[in-house]
């Protein structure tokens, strides 16, 4: 746990929640266990894209699509969402998901693997959302960057491991090590890239958020 249970308790009380259906698909996914953004995450996006008003988004990890609707939902009206996701299961309740919200049309779903599918994209996205294998993330961050707009963001999520990322090396099970070790690369190559300027926030699973420079020195 990174927040006190209290304190997220206590400002996930105060949020109004989300459309029905986006309620209703949330409460699914808690049931039958696919790993959906968090609460406090949720209204972080929100705000985001209130901010930032992409128009092209692209998302690494669709699940079962929670994320890619509360997107579209929040987001500019005609923005376009590209969506990786790479279990078959997933795919499929998600495609369904698309088609009973109405938003096919905002969506373009690839199915595959993300690092193969990354490295064939083109095009430039105001926003990059990365929510997939955490272990890749670092693995993937050249092509990410190649496709962020200059001053895109790119929005990083469960970067801090429920903590886990500040324990001693020797205390990290050994089956999480690789991913603990590749998610602290991960973090650094984001706070010393030239291209990038990025804020690591305590926030859910812990969330960094990075903007492209239009130009190495400043803004
Ligand atoms: N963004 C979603 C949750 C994504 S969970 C939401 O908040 O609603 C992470 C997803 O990434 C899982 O469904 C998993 O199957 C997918 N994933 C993991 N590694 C991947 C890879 N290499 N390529 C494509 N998808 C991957
Ligand atoms: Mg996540």
């Amino acid at each position: 746990m990174i927040v006190d249970e209290r304190m997220r308790t206590f400002i996930n009380s105060l949020d109004k929640g989300n459309t029905p259906f986006l309620e209703e698909l949330e409460q699914e996914a808690l049931i039958s266990s696919v790993p959906i953004i968090r609460r406090e995450m949720q209204s972080f996006i929100k705000v985001l894209l209130a901010m930032n008003k992409p128009q092209q988004i692209l998302e690494v990890g669709t699940a079962v699509g929670f994320s890619t609707l509360l997107m579209c939902e929040y987001g500019q009206p005609e923005a376009h969402i590209t969506t990786i996701e790479n279990y078959e299961k997933r795919i499929s309740i998600a495609k369904e998901n698309f088609r009973k919200a109405g938003k096919e049309q905002n969506i373009t779903l690839l199915e595959g693997d993300a690092g193969e599918i990354l490295k064939t994209l083109d095009g430039t996205f105001d926003m990059i959302f990365m929510d997939a294998a955490k272990g890749q993330y670092i693995h993937w961050l050249p092509d990410v960057v190649r496709l962020l707009a200059p001053e895109g963001i790119l929005v990083s999520d469960n970067v801090l491991q429920e903590g886990e990322l500040i324990e001693s090396h020797y205390l990290v099970e050994r089956r999480n090590r690789t991913i603990y070790k590749r998610m602290r690369e991960y973090l650094y190559e984001l706070k010393h890239h030239p291209q990038l300027l990025t804020t690591i926030l305590p926030l859910g699973d812990g969330v960094s958020v990075s903007i492209k420079k239009k130009n190495s020195n400043c803004l």
